[in-house]
């Protein structure tokens, strides 16, 4: 057995031993709360800190485990089986967290936090999107001044997810008007719980509500909380969402395992016969294989570099606009099989468990992290070296350019 494998094993087990308190399967016979549930989550994020498994590739100085990127996937790929209450801290952990330790300041403030995080004590939001910004990051407008050593900031983003239960946030705002809009931009970290900060939920198809609009009304920032240097707030943010493109992969774009459609398949007929002989759903299944295991050799390609030191290449931009699409249209392809039994929508469902649910759920991951549209943009641009799309605001200072 290698080392991996050993590893694999042993976090296995563990996961094995705290599965019946904390796993989908424990916890869907309890009906929980989103608030019950996020504190079952805290309790496993702290033991889970406490048996090693969290911060893996984290360096030992700052909270983590000083192991590889190779023990974290094997880790995630273990958990992601159990359906482990461990969405809330996703983003946190994803991305605010690794830059706050690549920027922060204040090292020993920085590891609290990220302590904290990991024990699911404090969480962290990512507060990019707005309303006139959403794929065109450099298009926000939430603004800060300065204001004696600090700043004092002011706006509106949206779509930020969990930011209902969060202590901190990543924020990017314009603190520059008067130079091109990628120049004029700013990153800080913001207290969530600040004099001025307004969260309110939105509610979504799926009957949840963690995205959220999130106001500013001249919030007071330290200069201690900015990230980067002032106009350098792009780079930082690219910083992120390079993070962002490989924190989490997943070939079935976090619905359902291609398995459970061939096990769906089996169950359900066309015409009287199962509908696994019918020669267009062979194909499905063959055609989404194909693809899934494309994905698989991309991402294994893509930790293989980093492992080796190396930056893993633009293609990352294919995993989440190829997994999400084939998990949209095998889950709707599973609903047209069930027939008049889709309708029977059970709200508290798992998304990989259940194709209404990941068909309801499926449109926002077309969205969420970059669009459909803007990926197909970096895919041509940035793997197939086809000319820059129409960038007609380019080189133009941001207040010049028509609201
Ligand atoms: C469930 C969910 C969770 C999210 N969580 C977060 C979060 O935690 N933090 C955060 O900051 N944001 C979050 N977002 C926001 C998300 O990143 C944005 O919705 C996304 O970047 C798209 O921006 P937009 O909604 O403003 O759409 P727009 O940018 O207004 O796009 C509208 C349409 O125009 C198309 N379009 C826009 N520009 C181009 C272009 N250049 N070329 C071709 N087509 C184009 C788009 O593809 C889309 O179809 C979340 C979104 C969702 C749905």
């Amino acid at each position: 057995m290698s080392e991996i494998e050993t590893y694999r094993a042993q976090a296995r087990a563990w996961l094995e031993s705290v599965a019946p308190k904390y796993s989908r399967a424990a916890r869907g016979k309890l009906n929980l709360s989103v608030e019950e549930d996020l504190a079952l989550g805290r309790q496993y994020m702290a033991e889970k800190y406490d048996a090693g498994y969290a911060g893996i590739n984290w360096k030992t100085e700052i909270g983590g485990q000083g192991l590889s990127n190779m023990h974290k996937i094997a880790f995630d790929a273990e958990e992601m089986q159990f359906g482990m209450p461990n969405v809330y801290f996703g983003i946190s952990l994803g991305m605010p967290i690794p830059i706050l330790i690549h920027y922060g300041q204040d090292r020993a403030w920085v590891k609290e936090r990220v302590i904290k995080a990991l024990r699911g004590e404090e969480i962290w939001c990512q507060l990019f999107s707005e309303p006139s910004g959403g794929s065109d990051l450099a298009a926000l407008r939430t603004k800060a001044e300065p204001d004696g050593n600090g700043w004092r900031m002011t706006g509106q983003k949206v779509w930020t997810s969990w930011a209902q239960y969060c202590d901190y946030g990543v924020i990017v705002v314009r603190t520059d008007p008067t130079v091109e809009k990628h120049k004029g931009l700013t990153y800080f970290w913001v207290d969530m719980k600040a004099e001025g900060v307004e969260v309110r939920p939105i509610k979504l198809a799926g009957g949840d509500s963690h995205v959220n609009e999130v106001f500013f009304d001249a919030v007071r920032l330290e200069d201690s909380q900015r990230m980067g240097e002032v106009g350098g707030g792009f780079g930082v943010a690219l910083h992120t969402l390079m993070i962002e493109r490989y924190i989490a992969t997943d070939s079935a774009g976090f619905g359902p395992h291609l398995d459970l459609f061939v096990d769906t398949t089996k169950e359900l007929t066309i015409n009287g016969k199962p509908a696994i002989k019918d020669g267009r759903i062979r194909s499905a299944i063959a055609r989404n294989h194909a693809m899934r295991a494309g994905l698989d050799s991309i991402t294994k390609r893509a930790f293989a570099m980093m492992q080796a030191g190396m930056q893993p290449g633009p293609e990352g931009s294919l995993q989440k606009l190829v997994a999400v699409r084939s998990r949209q249209k095998l889950s709707e392809m599973a609903l047209d099989l069930q027939g008049n039994q889709a309708f029977d929508f059970d709200p508290h469902a798992y998304v990989k468990e259940d194709w209404g649910t990941s068909w309801l759920n499926a449109p926002t991951g077309r969205i969420a992290g970059g669009s459909d549209e803007v990926l197909l943009n970096t895919i041509a641009e940035k793997v197939l070296g086809l000319p820059q799309d129409h960038r007609p605001d380019k080189g133009v200072p941001f207040n010049a350019i028509p609201a």
